[in-house]
């Protein structure tokens, strides 16, 4: 049989459906679907995006009978529509438009109108009685057709676009200022204009014959997959180029048709806040792209009420059937047409993590989800949107009494931005890279736009509705944004904009609150977000905040689902205790050296240093010792039982003594010593490679003193706090171990100086010994390690440079432009690489296993933090992930996810292996399950877009 590339859908019947979005991508899938449902949608057909695959592996050809299928198809719509494509007396019209498995908003094309040429603009008149609105029909359509098709458009960002300059003259020439103002006969010369534009600057002729506008329109959208903003676009957001698009071809429907028409967005709730109410924007007399170009500002769907009340409430059951039916927001579109309702498109509502999470939340309570289902649709980065910065309100409140503020706008994108001011998202990028906060402000914004979007901290447009490209995009981003804020005056020629007779010139701060739409003047503080003051500041109860209930519901969820254990990577009781208020269960790694800074402690430390023998050395170890303990001690109580892994000293020694002279010879004088002395001894512990060098368990082997006030420090701490009736769980771990005899010497230290301790204080507390996996040899010889190591800790941080032979604190020079060209999928210091340096923590886990079953296995690098990371280590069986405190409520729902997804398939494989009843099948089988799961993490990618830069230079983390 041959392949099927083209799916109709109209009349209450679709050859597609919702789950066949990979095949007819978003827009093509939703639209059978709805058809299905019975909702009223003008018929149409999808062409598939397997047509799109085949199309770029084929020198840009179409699959044979593909011609044949889109020939049926459009009669079948014909006969629907009782109208035929190109009859002069009763013509069909369609769009013709992309639509991609992932939503791709505006970065594809679209053409409308198809199908009208001098005789059939004729029919339309006859048909519609409207030579107005047939003429204004036919030169949009040239137009788009011209600038989409055949490439008429600006050839810089300076010049402008070759048909609003046309327009623009004619209504120069006819004194008026609104294109509504032009007459039938303007339309008519703006067509012959639009076409002689074309022939001169392009050479082509515009096509008369609707079936070559149609070809020509199939193939400039299957190109717009390839165009530079979608690009950008796929690689923003990490969306396969073998996707393709499918093309949708669907009889038109006209908002413009008179006061009775119009067109709107609307979404089952609000996309901003989650709140359970109907919202959206519409425009009478209008076409689709006038509401999400935002050239006109629309009005709030309610008012669809006075206007057309039957068409309101059957809005609002559709509403209601929709989110019945996809158990799930929904973002569509609609159209009326002389008083008749039509819907073009529905999917899944883009929303900020505010509403994503009270959608979430809500869902279940309403039993529309399960618990479940609600994990799986929170995407972890955007907690952060709820951990983000909100304005001081205080300070707020006195910028506004004092006149700072300039206009108020709509609020797309919640959340508190402070910045200087930039007119091009150029310059935003340019200006971020120089490590400037900026806000980007626009007239409106498009998708070219996004690289610049990305870069800013908020985004502020005086055009345009929430359903603007600037507020869809800005929320999606999770970005601040406040659109359509018609006071400002933007002059992009001279970078300045005058608002209320105060001009703001480029590099000006202002302050913009995406939560209520203000701009104002100048720079506000911002303050933490409402979680953060429960949470943290404590300065808010929990009853004063439903944001934080509704946080703290869908983390009691994600409690409920994960195995993983979430730890966190701090030094200090203050830190350790944020980390605790977002949910930590123990720390998995504190970093020692990090208490050997600031004051006294440093003091010692370089005495230390600096010592000629043994003797010297304990004697500073001996000041050192009381200061260790203690910063335990403050730890372990506020832990109060949680484990706690500490880690012996890791950094090179150098690194604790000072680089320029003068500070050597202050150092010098203060410890009584000569300049020459400390030059020295500085100049013996330089290094060529000091991250290669003398560092990790390495110094603890040369000078074991270290270790053992160290393990004393800690043991001594230990005991202290477990004789005021408070339980500790110690956990040493020893850094940088590629043998096994490495190891066992630290070991052997820790456990000596634990007897003596136990004797001393009269008490005794559990303890463990490990040791971090950080290098390549310590990996393959985990079975060796773990008879010793009763932990291992990942330390991917440097797994991942020394696996790779990647220096972390020099790839910068070169990182970035491996991912640019794609040399490498991520950044591999932000998400592990599955495929080398996860490969490398299987090998490890396994055989730690085989050696010590009961091994606790966990992650410390910086990747513990990182989504997709996160389902890896669930996916390899490691028992907890360990991150920095801000991070810990994002590990959370991480973990909860995998979890969860890894159930499901379990679930869904389990009916084979059952079948197969032999154990041994039955076991082999869960075994590639989970190689499955490791496989599938492995392509998959994940956005980072709001993740702050990780690697930090040398050990001075
Ligand atoms: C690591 O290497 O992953 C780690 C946690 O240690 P550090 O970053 O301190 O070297
Ligand atoms: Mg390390």
């Amino acid at each position: 049989m041959a392949v099927k590339y083209v799916y109709f859908f109209g009349k209450g019947k679709a050859e597609g459906t919702a789950a066949m979005k990979n095949l007819l991508g978003g827009k093509g899938a939703n639209l059978a679907e709805m058809t299905n449902l019975k909702l009223p949608v003008p018929p149409g057909f999808t062409i598939s995006t397997e047509v799109c695959t085949y199309y770029y592996q084929n020198n840009k050809q179409y699959p044979k009978g593909l011609e044949a299928q889109v020939e049926k198809a459009l009669a079948q719509v014909e006969k629907a529509m009782g109208a035929k494509f190109g009859d002069p007396n009763n013509p069909l019209l369609v769009s013709v438009r992309s639509g991609a498995r992932a939503s791709m908003p505006g970065m594809m094309d679209t053409i409308l109108n198809l199908g009208l040429n001098d005789e059939t603009v004729e029919g339309l008149i006859k048909k519609t009685n409207n030579p107005r609105f047939a003429y204004d029909s036919y030169r949009r359509f040239v137009q788009m057709y011209g600038d989409v098709v055949l490439g008429l458009k600006p050839q810089s960002k300076l010049e402008h676009d070759p048909f609003e300059v046309i327009i623009e003259e004619k209504k120069k020439e006819k004194g008026v200022h609104q294109d509504i103002e032009l007459t039938v006969d303007d339309l008519k010369d703006l067509v012959i204009k639009f076409k002689q534009a074309i022939k001169e600057k392009r050479g082509v002729d515009f096509p008369e014959d609707p079936k070559e506008q149609l070809w020509g329109a199939i193939g400039a959208v299957f190109g717009s997959w390839m165009n530079e903003r979608a690009i950008a676009y796929r690689k923003m957001y990490d969306i396969p180029e073998s996707w393709g698009t499918a093309v949708n071809v669907q009889s038109m429907v006209f908002g413009n048709m008179g006061d009775t028409s119009g067109t709107g967005v609307a979404f089952t709730r609000d996309p901003a806040t989650g709140e359970n109410t109907f919202y959206g924007e519409f425009l009478m007399n209008a076409q689709g792209e006038d509401v999400v170009a935002g050239i006109r500002t629309p009005l709030p769907i309610s008012k669809l009420a006075e206007i057309n009340k039957p068409v309101y409430e059957q809005l609002l059951n559709i509403r209601s059937i929709l989110e019945k039916h996809y158990k799930d927001m929904q973002d569509c579109e609609f159209t009326i047409q002389e008083g008749v309702l039509y819907m073009l498109q529905t999917r899944v509502g883009k929303r900020t993590g505010f509403a994503a999470i009270r959608i979430a939340v809500d869902m279940v309570d309403e039993g529309l989800i399960t618990k479940k289902e609600a994990i799986e649709r929170i995407d972890p980065d955007s907690l952060n949107q709820l951990l983000r910065p909100i304005f001081d309100a205080k300070e707020k409140a006195a910028a506004i009494h004092e006149g700072k503020l300039l206009a108020k706008g709509l609020n797309a994108g919640p959340g508190a931005a402070c910045g200087k001011v930039v007119f091009s998202a150029i310059d935003a990028e340019e200006w971020k890279k120089r490590g400037e906060k900026v806000i980007l402000v626009r007239i409106e914004t498009s998708p070219e736009d996004i690289k610049g979007m990305d870069a800013s901290e908020g985004i502020l447009t005086a055009r345009g509705g929430m359903t603007s490209h600037a507020a869809l995009v800005a929320r999606q981003m999770g970005k601040v944004c406040v659109a359509g804020c018609g006071a400002l005056n933007i002059d992009y020629q001279n970078k300045k904009m005058e608002v209320k007779g105060i001009t703001i010139n480029e590099g000006d701060y202002i302050s913009i609150d995406g939560t209520t739409g203000e701009v104002i003047n100048g720079k506000i503080n911002t303050k933490p977000s409402e979680v953060l003051q429960v949470l943290i500041e404590k300065s808010l109860s929990p009853e004063e905040s439903p944001i934080y209930q509704q946080y703290a519901k869908l983390m009691g969820w994600a409690d409920e689902f994960r195995r993983l254990k979430i730890r966190t990577n701090a030094d200090q009781p203050d830190q350790a205790a944020n980390a605790i208020a977002f949910g930590a269960e123990g720390i998995g790694l504190c970093r020692t050296e990090h208490m050997f800074f600031g004051g006294e402690k440093i003091l010692a430390m370089r005495e230390m240093i600096l010592a000629d023998d043994v003797e010297g050395r304990k004697k500073a170890l001996a000041k050192l010792l009381p200061i260790q303990r203690k910063d335990f001690d403050g730890i372990f109580r506020v832990m109060e039982g949680k484990p706690v892994t500490i880690r012996t000293l890791d950094p090179p020694l150098h690194e604790f003594l000072p680089q320029t002279e003068r500070e050597q010879a202050e150092l010098a004088e203060v410890m009584g010593v000569s300049l020459e002395k400390v030059k020295e001894r500085v100049h013996s512990l330089h290094e060529l490679n000091p991250m290669l060098g003398h560092r990790g368990c390495r110094l603890g082997i040369v000078y074991p003193e270290i270790t053992e006030m160290q393990a004393r420090a800690i043991l001594e701490a230990a005991c202290d706090v477990a004789k005021d009736g408070i339980s500790v769980e110690p956990e040493i771990m020893i850094p940088l171990v590629g043998t096994v005899k490495e190891l066992k010497l630290q070991e052997e230290i820790v456990r000596k100086v634990a007897e003596e301790v136990f004797a001393e204080k009269g008490i005794s507390v559990k303890y463990l010994v490990g040791t971090m996996i950080e290098l390549p040899r310590a990996a393959v010889t985990a079975d060796e390690i773990a008879t010793v190591a009763e932990f291992f800790s990942f330390g991917t941080n440097d797994l991942t440079q020394t696996t790779f032979g990647l220096s972390r604190d020099d790839a910068g020079k070169f990182l970035p432009y491996y991912i640019e060209k794609e040399i490498l999928e991520k950044d591999p210091f932000q998400t592990i690489d599955f495929n080398g340096v996860g490969q490398l923590m299987k090998i490890a886990v396994e055989k730690g296993r085989s050696t010590r079953p009961n091994i606790k296995l966990g992650i410390c690098g910086e990747h513990g933090g990182d989504p997709a990371s996160v389902e890896f280590c669930d996916s390899i069986n490691l028992n907890y992930v360990s991150c920095s405190p801000f991070r810990v409520p994002i590990a959370r729902i991480a973990a909860a996810k995998a979890a969860v997804t890894s159930q499901k398939k379990l679930k869904a494989e389990k009916p084979k292996a059952v079948k197969k009843a032999s154990s041994k099948k039955a076991i082999a089988k869960k075994a590639t399950t989970k190689k499955a799961v490791i496989k599938k993490v492995a392509v998959k990618k994940t956005t980072n877009k709001n993740k702050t830069k990780k690697v930090v230079s040398k050990k001075k983390r």
